[in-house]
Order: structure tokens, then sequence, then C-alpha cells
């Protein structure tokens, strides 16, 4: 392998993306796949190469034969390697600030992040006593949102629980949407990049019999907002970028999402965010309107993130981008 022109990726959430858009501005590609799925990522030949590995930590192992590769992390690394092992234990090079995803991970960074952001968000409950409104009731990390309840009050919450640690969230009632955005350091500039909303089982299922929804993601939709709302989005990105500057230096680089939700007064709160590439860029290969707009050529994240390494490398800047 030549040093720094193989593309490296765990072979699961946004892995075709990412492949893909590396394969497309000249990179090698390497994935890592969990026996029993390299079948399917073959069949894509998006892969130059393949390693089968019995668990995503055995990348661990795996350093030593792809330090010399760049690594796009996406939302299995926290679930599937443990943040602080990937903190601690990791040398290949990142692409992106690694760090963001310890703030993403923890539940008061990632409230002190938003609202450095400038962007509402919902109200929080320390005890199940002080519930004096509807909540959500969410487990840690990137779960997708398995598990979650809703309850009315304190009661119900006890009914609910299973005594598992977790953040209690005031309920927000309005329409989600979950912009992402690229902040490009070589360029140095914010491009919002599309937009999506979840798709969740069963909260989205049109038989409505239990009245007791879960919101376990399986998909995404693409959605468009209304313009008026997208430069409100732009906006916030901006807030994110200054925000993150501020606490996690150098701030985030590439891709990252707010997660928002807007009432019907046009309020706009954000309960989550992701610092880095998100399964509803998936939507928009090979471009979504807005970057179809700004480059005038087919642009996915997967190939966003690709020309931002290529930029760097030309530039001998590779080591602003990576962590
Ligand atoms: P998977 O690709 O299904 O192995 O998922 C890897 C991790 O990312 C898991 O923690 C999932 O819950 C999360 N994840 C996968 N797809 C999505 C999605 N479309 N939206 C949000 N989270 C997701
Ligand atoms: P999260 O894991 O925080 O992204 O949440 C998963 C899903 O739960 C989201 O896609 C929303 O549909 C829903 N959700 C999360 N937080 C709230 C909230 N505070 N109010 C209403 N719905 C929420």
């Amino acid at each position: 392998m030549t040093k720094n022109n193989v593309v490296t990726c765990l072979a699961s959430h946004s892995a075709l993306n990412i492949l893909k858009g590396a394969k497309e501005e000249g990179f090698k590609t390497l994935a890592i796949c969990k026996k029993g799925t390299t079948a399917f990522y073959r069949s894509f030949e998006v892969a130059d190469r393949i390693i089968e590995v019995d668990s995503f930590s055995d990348i661990f192992d795996l350093q030593k034969d792809i330090e010399d590769t760049i690594v796009i992390p996406h939302g299995s690394f926290v679930a599937y390697l443990g943040l602080d092992r990937f903190l601690d234990e990791f040398y290949v090079p990142v692409f992106g600030n690694k760090e963001i995803l310890k703030w993403e991970s923890d539940r008061g960074l990632k409230s002190k992040l938003l609202k450095e952001s400038g962007v509402k968000i919902p109200m929080e409950f320390e005890k199940p006593e002080k519930i004096d409104r509807p909540v959500i009731v969410k487990f840690h990390g990137a779960r997708g949102g398995s598990g979650y309840f809703i309850a009315k009050d304190k009661d119900e919450f006890y009914k609910k629980s299973t005594g598992e640690d977790s953040l209690i969230q005031e309920l927000i009632i309005g329409a989600t949407m979950y912009p992402s955005f690229f902040y490009s350091v070589i360029r140095e500039r914010l491009e919002l990049f599309c937009v999506d909303r979840r798709y969740e089982s069963d909260v989205d299922s049109a038989i409505d019999v239990d009245h007791d929804p879960t919101f376990t993601v399986v998909g995404n939709f693409p959605v468009v907002p209304r313009e008026s709302l997208a430069v409100k989005m732009y906006d916030l990105g901006g807030g994110f970028v200054k925000a993150s500057k501020k606490f996690v230096h150098p701030g985030v680089i590439g891709p990252f999402c707010l997660e928002l939700c807007i009432d019907r007064d046009m309020n706009i709160y954000s309960f989550e965010f992701s610092g880095r590439i998100v399964a509803g860029t998936n939507c928009f290969i090979p471009h979504s309107p807005y970057s179809y707009i700004l480059w005038g050529e087919q642009m996915s994240m997967g190939k966003r993130i690709a020309r931002e390494v290529k930029e760097a490398i030309s530039e001998k800047r590779l080591d602003e981008i990576t962590s």
C-alpha cells in the first residue's frame, strides 16, 4: 500500500457511500467486514481489499496492517469499538476530529456544545421525580433509538423503566429534520449538504394499536425543508462550527449532523448531534439538491470526504484534517 492513498472503513452504516466516494476520487479502498456480510459488500465492487473479522473490535489488532491508510469513522465506531478504546488505543489516522465523538457520546458535553451553538435544546430532568410534562427517555450511545419510551409523568416513567441509566428529556411535538453539513478545513467554509428524516419502528407504523411506540431506526427518508428554514439551519450549522472550535480544538472537521425538531410555531430544537457522517446521507448518492447546486457535479457525502482528503494531500495539510 502506498502511504495515504487507501481509504479504510468498517463495513456497515454508511460504508457503501464512503467506499464508492473514495473510489470516485481515485483512492484504493479497504473494507473491514464482519463474517457473514462479506458477500454483500463484495457484490458492489467498491472495496479493493476486504479483511474479514469476527468482530469489528478486531480492528485494534489490525492496526499495523492498515497504519498507512486513512480511516473514515461512522456510526459504528463508537457503537462497536467503545469510545475509550477508540480514543486511547487507535493510532491509525482517522478523518475528522475524534475528540468530538466524546462530546457526542456524553450527555452533559453534548448539551453544552449545543447550547453554545445557539440552538434551543429540550429541557432535561435529572430525576424522574422532577418530571412535570411528557418526556422521552433515552439510553446512551449510538443505539439508533432502540428501547426509547415516552412517559407522561413520573408514575408512567417507573412503570416503563427497566432501571437502566437513561436521559429524561422533554418531549417536543413537532416535525423532525436532520440537516447534514460538511465543514471544510481546506476550503474554510461550511456547506449544507442534505436534510433527511428517520424512519423509525414502531413510531412510524401506520397501524397504531399499542399507543406505546419506540424509536428504533430502520432507515431514512430525504426531505427538502422550506428554503427559509434551510437558511436557519445553515446559521445553526455555523453556530455549531464556532462552538466546536471553542470547546473541541481544533473544532469539527468534515461531516456533522444536527438532529432538529421544529414545532408548530417554527421553534427549532435540537436533541442530538453527530460529529461524523450520518446514515441519512446515504439517501443522497450520487448527490443532494444542495451538493449539486454547489458543485455542479455529482457529489455524495462519501465523495465529499474523499475530495477533502485529496485536497489536503495535495496541499500537504493531511495532519489538519485527521486525528
Ligand atoms: P449498523 O450499520 O446497523 O451496524 O449500525 C451501526 C450503528 O449505527 C448502530 O449503533 C445503529 O443503531 C446506528 N445506525 C445505523 N443506521 C442508522 C441510521 N440510519 N440512523 C441512525 N443510526 C443508525
Ligand atoms: P435520538 O437517538 O436522540 O436521535 O432520537 C431518536 C428519535 O427519537 C428521533 O429521531 C426522534 O424521532 C425522537 N426524539 C428524540 N428526542 C426527542 C424529543 N426530545 N422530542 C421528541 N422526539 C424526540
